[in-house]
């Protein structure tokens, strides 16, 4: 058989290679102005017309090339960056590959102009297709112009693929946020279509911030700072009540690079938890920067993905700092997160401000009477246009005391909730309360000023979240033991997030047997949980904690509690008999936290006679 197979053409080497590099017009100004960067330029222009499709260019003042440089740098693995391996460790610069020219010129019309300082003439090439078509001497400034045009003139069905005029030029713009936020020292200015989009004039970053995202940000932004041996932050981020519903700011850039982590954002979601709205989205402007050999910007042909020597660390130093500029700004006052050893109860309730309660409670109910676990009728909020002002006192006359006598029962008291189990209770709870149970989701009851409708299943997860935290915080869990003791098997993966939070687990009443590579033996489960749960329950664990393991144990007790929480709980569709309402609305409302569910859904909403009222006008 005769021998089949061929090296390719250089230039269709270079197309194939283009797939990699160009994308769309973007990644060609992505490459262009990184270019522009690492030659050193102060002062970088970029041009585009028609979403980039018909021409981009980028003008910068940098250190040029010569005459040979010119020509060699769109030849492919020609860069000026590495010369041997070792280098790729140890690097400063956008580019290194050697690629970005030589790809561009592969599926375009390109001109590039050229002076370095030392030399008095300049040099202009043009090429197409990978052909030179002319190489001139030519009076020229110093510093780089290059003119793209006609992007994938010779691939129809690249040029075909790409978006609208309007979506390229988004793209374009995404680019030049990021490379002109990575470099606030450098000017910039952009040029759309003839008209001027963005002068940036050198500056600090917050500046650049500004200029970039407009005057009204500045008073938006919260500083972060943090440097340790493994990695300086800095940066900002936006205040928790400008969290947008749709993903808004959010850039990382390592080493002035702009980088994309899900892991890394996952750090920062986490440090707005409880402090934004659920369903919106934290802003954020951060710097890391890190010894370049410990970081890996290779994985990805574009380079935006990069891999840290130690994620785990930087996760968790990441979300500390930023926790810590939410509290130190004060933009959370209700939540500290510097108090965690100390705590003794999950909140730090006693910074809150204590105000007149402002709803109307129906003489006939009264959550704060029927049973004595009852201390701390919660139910606030509501804007009533009429309050009944004559004598209100009286309404709150016997809470005051109630309360005072009441809080230190609650704080040792260990109840057990379990729609469930309910009926070994049932002499503790009275039915003197009405509830009704709305298609099985909502428990609806009423008060003076109207009524309550209770979302059951967040509702208990309220009740069982702060149940098992108290557990956990006062070392006080029920365990049970188990008639035959329970193997399960995990990856080693597993194996570790489980040593690391069995204490944690023990707090809760779990009792462990032999730990060893693969799997673990388990005694004893809290008094909540059924057998048949335990794989289901260990497993929902897992996957939670393997995001991230908290490395304190405030936020591992927290999580702990909140998956436990939230796997326990009655769900939507369970129907609840009119006991198990009646003890899911007080033990609701003994909570220390009555309106948001552990994670920050609404528990309850309250709909006045007045809101019933308009609806019949
Ligand atoms: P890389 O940036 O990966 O080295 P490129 O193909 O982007 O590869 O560029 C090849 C080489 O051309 C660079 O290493 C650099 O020496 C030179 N070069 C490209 N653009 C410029 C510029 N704007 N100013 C000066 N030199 C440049
Ligand atoms: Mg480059």
């Amino acid at each position: 058989m005769a021998d089949i197979i061929r090296l390719l053409p250089d230039h269709v080497a270079n197309q194939i290679a283009a797939g990699e590099v160009v994308q769309r017009p973007s990644s060609v100004v992505k490459e262009l102005m990184e270019n522009a960067i690492d030659a050193g330029a102060t002062d970088i222009q970029l041009i585009i017309k028609d979403g980039g499709k018909t021409l981009i260019q980028v003008v910068d003042n940098g250190k040029g090339m010569s005459g040979t440089d010119a020509r060699l740098s769109f030849e492919r693995h020609a860069t000026s960056k590495i010369q041997k391996a070792e280098d790729l460790f140890n690097l400063n610069t956008k580019g290194f590959r050697g690629e970005a020219l030589a790809s561009i010129a592969a599926i375009a019309h390109v001109e590039m102009l050229t002076k370095t300082e030392d030399d008095d003439i300049g040099t202009k090439i043009k090429i197409e297709g990978s052909k030179i078509v002319s190489q001139e001497v030519v009076v020229a400034p110093k510093g780089t112009s290059m003119l793209v045009k006609n992007l994938f003139f010779n691939i129809p069905a690249r040029r075909n693929f790409l978006k609208s005029d309007q979506v390229e030029y988004r793209h374009i713009t995404d680019e030049f946020h990021r490379i002109s936020l990575a470099h606030p020292q450098v000017a910039f200015s952009f040029y759309n279509n003839g008209s001027d989009v963005f002068q940036l004039p050198a500056n600090d970053f917050r500046k650049r911030i500004v200029h970039i995202f407009g005057r009204k940000t500045d008073e938006k932004l919260v500083p972060v700072e943090e440097e340790t041996q493994v990695v300086k932050i800095s940066g900002y981020i936006l205040k928790p009540e400008f969290a947008k519903k749709s993903r808004g700011e959010q850039f990382f850039f390592a080493n002035n690079r702009f980088i994309k982590s899900p892991y890394l954002h996952h750090a920062i979601l986490g440090a707005f938890e409880g402090v934004i709205r659920p369903g919106t989205h934290p802003g954020y402007f951060l710097n890391l920067e890190v010894d370049p050999g410990t970081i890996d910007i290779n994985i990805h042909p574009t380079k935006t993905e990069v891999k840290f020597d130690d994620e785990h660390t930087l996760y968790a130093m990441l979300k500390s700092t930023v926790k810590h500029s939410l509290g130190q700004f004060n933009v959370v006052p209700a939540l500290d997160f510097d108090q965690d050893q100390n705590l003794d109860t999950p909140y730090s309730y006693k910074n809150k401000q204590v105000g007149i309660p402002q709803v109307v409670v129906d003489s006939s109910f009264n959550p704060f009477e029927t049973t004595e676990k009852q201390s701390k009728g919660n139910i606030s909020g509501g804007n009533y246009k009429k309050p009944k002002v004559e004598g209100w006192e009286n309404l709150y006359a016997g809470l005051e005391t109630k309360v005072e006598s009441n809080v230190s029962h609650l704080e040792f008291e260990s109840e057990v909730v379990n729609s469930s189990i309910f009926d070994d209770e049932k002499e503790t709870v009275e039915q003197s309360t009405t509830t009704f149970q709305l298609r099985k989701k909502f428990i609806i009851t009423t008060i003076k000023s109207g009524m309550v409708v209770i979302n059951q299943s967040r509702a208990h997860q309220r009740v069982l979240y702060e149940k098992f935290l108290k557990n956990i915080t006062i070392k006080e869990a029920v365990s049970q033991q188990l008639l035959f003791p329970l193997t399960l098997s995990f990856s080693p993966g597993e194996m570790n997030i489980l040593s690391e939070i069995k204490d944690s687990l023990c707090t809760v009443g779990f009792v462990f047997g032999e730990l060893n590579d693969d799997g673990v033996e388990i005694k004893g489960v809290p008094v909540l949980v059924v057998e048949s749960e335990v794989q289901m329950i260990m497993e929902q664990l897992m996957s939670d904690f393997k995001q991230e393991v908290p490395g304190d144990s405030f936020s591992q007790s927290d999580m702990l509690a909140k998956t436990l929480a939230k796997t326990l709980s009655v769900k939507t569709g369970e129907s609840l008999d009119e006991f198990s309402q009646v003890k899911l609305v007080n033990d609701l409302f003994a909570c220390k936290e009555t309106t948001l569910s552990p994670f920050n859904k609404k528990v309850y909403v309250t709909i006045t006679e007045n809101d019933i009222e308009r609806k019949f006008i």
